[in-house]
C-alpha cells in the first residue's frame, strides 16, 4: 500500500476510470473532461484507469472505443492506461490487512441465511441490512467453521458507536454526513477471494496517489464506505467532487438502450463534430462561467475552470427522438455550427480535408496551386453549415460535377418557368462574354438579362443556384458563381436545359 507524502498531495492527480463495458457515454466524457481541466488547470497529472474488473462484462472493444474517443476529444492523459485487474493481489492484500487488524471480518452467512434475513425484514416493513451476525465470531469459531469446509466473504465492519458519524466535504455538494448505523457491514472480498468493486476502486485511488476524485454523483453513495476504508487503512482520503448528473428531458438516465447512438461519442465524430465544439458543449452540462460566458478556446476553458463552479442541480440533455433537423441537443449542433463558421480556416481545414478525402473529393492541388480558391470556397459555404459532413454532401457541388439535385428545389425553381430553358443558355452566354468573373459583373449580366426578359430578378437567380447547386439555399450567388468559376458556371446553367425540358 502506497501512502501518501505532504509533497505529494501538494501535487494534483486525478483520473479517469470507465469501466469498459460498452461506449464512452457523452456522461463519461464529461467526467473526462472535467478530469483533464482539472489536471491541466493546475500543471497536474491526469491518470487514465481502465477498471476492467467485470471480467464478464469488459471487453477489449470497449477498451479502445474509450481511448479513441478521448484520443478524439484531445483529451489526453499523462499516466496509463492502468488496468484495474493488475492490481486485484494489492486489493486483496489490503482486505488481508483491513482482517488483521480487526476492521473487517469472515462472515460465513450463506445465501439462504441472508434471504431469510431480508424476507424477516421485508415482513417487519424495514429497510435490510445485514445484522452483522458474524461480527463477534470468536477466532476459535472461525477457525472451525474454516476446517469444517465452510466458506466465508470478508465484510468490513463499520463502526458501531452510537454517534459515529462518516463526514466529508464535497467540492460541489459540501459538507456530507452519514450515520455509521445506516451504513451496513458492506462485502470487501468474495467467498473465492476477488475482491468487490467498492475496495478495488478505493484502493487504486490510494495506490496511484489521486488528490481529487471527480466523478458522477451516483458515485455519492460509494463514498462513505470508500471514507471507512481509507481511515481503517490509515490513508488520507483524496477530495471528492461529485458532479451532477446528466439527463433526459423527461429527467431519465442517459442510455443507448433508451435514445440509441445520440449518447455515444462515436456518433458526434461520424456525423461530423468538431471534438473542441463537442468539449465546451460538454463542459457546460454542469458547470458554468461566472459571467455566463459559454464559448470557450481550450485554453481558455482551462484558465476559467473551476471545480467550485460545478453545480449540484443535475442538467439536462435535450434530445428529442424523431427529429431529423435536431439529431442532437440542438445546443450542441449550435455550438458546432458556431465554432464550424468562425473558427480559423487554418484549424478547419485539416477537418475538411479529412472530410473530402474520406469521399474521394479531395484534390492535392487545394494544398498547393488552389490552395486560395479552396481557401475561399470554403469560408463562403461555411457560413450555413452546421457539421462537418456539410463540405462533402451539401458542399459536393463546389468540388465535384456529380453532385445531386434536390427534387424540391427543382420544382420550385427550375420548373417554375418554362421560359428558363431559354433564358439559362441566355445568361450563361452573357457570362462567358465577361473578362472578370467577378460577383460584381456577374450581377450585372444577371440584372441585365432579368430587364430584357422582363421578369424579376430571382426567377433568373434561384433557377441559376438549383442548376450550379442542385440546392435551393445557400450563400450568396454571386459569390457562389464567382467562386465556382466561368467554366464550370456556363457547363451548369447549359446542362439544367434538360432538366427543365424533362419538367
Ligand atoms: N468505473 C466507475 C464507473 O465507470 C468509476 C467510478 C469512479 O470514478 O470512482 O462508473
Amino acid at each position: 500500500m502506497v501512502e501518501k507524502s505532504d509533497s505529494d498531495q501538494q501535487s494534483v492527480r486525478v483520473r479517469f476510470a470507465p469501466s469498459p463495458t460498452g461506449y464512452l457515454h457523452i456522461g463519461g466524457a464529461r467526467t473526462a473532461l472535467y478530469n483533464w481541466l482539472w489536471a491541466r488547470k493546475s500543471g497536474g497529472v491526469f491518470i487514465l484507469r481502465i477498471e476492467d474488473t467485470d471480467m464478464e462484462r469488459s471487453t477489449q472493444d470497449s477498451v479502445e472505443e474509450i481511448l479513441e474517443g478521448l484520443r478524439w476529444l484531445g483529451l489526453d492523459w499523462d499516466e496509463g492506461p492502468y488496468f484495474q485487474t493488475q492490481n486485484l493481489e494489492k486489493h486483496k492484500e489490503a482486505a488481508d490487512k483491513l482482517l488483521r487488524e480487526g476492521h473487517a471480518y469472515r462472515c460465513f452467512c450463506s445465501k439462504e441465511d441472508l434471504d431469510n434475513q431480508r424476507k424477516e425484514a421485508e415482513s417487519k416493513k424495514i429497510a435490510f441490512m445485514y445484522d452483522g451476525r458474524c461480527r463477534n465470531l470468536t477466532p476459535e469459531q472461525v477457525q472451525a467453521n474454516i476446517e469444517k469446509g465452510m466458506t466465508s466473504v470478508v465484510r468490513f465492519g463499520v463502526p458501531r458507536d452510537a454517534h459515529s458519524v462518516v463526514a466529508f466535504d464535497d467540492a460541489v455538494y459540501g459538507r456530507i454526513e452519514k450515520r455509521a448505523r445506516d451504513i451496513e457491514d458492506f462485502v470487501i472480498l468474495r467467498s473465492d477471494k476477488s475482491p468487490l468493486y467498492i475496495l478495488s476502486n478505493a484502493v487504486d485511488d490510494a495506490l496511484d496517489k489521486i488528490t481529487h476524485v471527480i466523478r458522477g454523483a451516483d458515485g455519492l453513495a460509494n463514498t462513505p464506505k470508500q471514507i471507512l476504508i481509507y481511515n481503517a487503512l490509515g490513508i488520507e482520503p483524496p477530495i471528492f467532487a461529485h458532479m451532477p448528473l446528466t439527463l433526459d428531458n423527461k429527467k431519465a438516465k442517459l442510455s443507448k438502450r433508451v435514445h440509441g447512438e445520440v449518447v455515444t461519442i462515436s456518433y458526434y465524430r461520424r456525423r461530423g463534430f468538431l471534438p473542441w465544439a463537442l468539449c465546451n458543449f460538454l463542459a457546460l452540462l454542469g458547470w458554468s462561467s461566472p459571467d455566463g460566458r459559454e464559448f470557450f478556446s481550450r485554453d481558455e476553458l482551462i484558465d476559467i475552470f473551476d471545480l467550485s463552479r460545478i453545480n449540484r442541480h443535475n442538467s439536462i440533455f435535450n434530445y428529442v427522438s424523431g427529429d431529423p433537423k435536431n439529431w442532437t441537443d440542438p445546443k450542441a449542433i449550435h455550438f458546432n455550427a458556431t465554432y464550424v463558421r468562425s473558427m480559423s480556416l487554418n484549424d478547419l481545414t485539416p477537418y475538411v480535408k479529412n472530410e473530402l478525402k474520406n469521399n474521394d473529393l479531395w484534390s492535392d492541388c487545394y494544398e498547393s496551386t488552389e490552395k486560395e480558391w479552396f481557401l475561399n470556397t470554403i469560408d463562403l459555404i461555411r457560413t450555413r453549415y452546421h457539421v462537418i459532413t456539410d463540405f462533402s454532401t451539401k458542399g459536393r457541388f463546389c468540388f465535384s460535377d456529380d453532385f445531386e439535385f434536390d427534387p424540391k428545389a427543382v420544382i420550385k425553381n427550375l420548373y417554375q418557368d418554362a421560359n428558363l430553358a431559354k433564358y439559362l443558355p441566355e445568361l450563361a452566354r452573357g457570362l462567358n462574354t465577361l473578362p472578370v468573373f467577378d460577383p460584381e459583373k456577374i450581377e450585372g449580366i444577371f440584372r441585365d438579362l432579368a430587364e430584357k426578359k422582363q421578369v424579376k430578378a430571382g426567377l433568373i437567380i434561384n433557377a441559376s443556384r438549383t442548376a450550379v447547386s442542385g440546392s435551393s439555399v445557400g450563400p450568396g450567388l454571386f459569390e457562389l458563381l464567382a467562386i465556382l468559376g466561368k467554366e464550370r458556371v456556363v457547363k451548369r446553367l447549359n446542362q439544367s436545359v434538360r432538366l427543365i425540358e424533362n419538367a
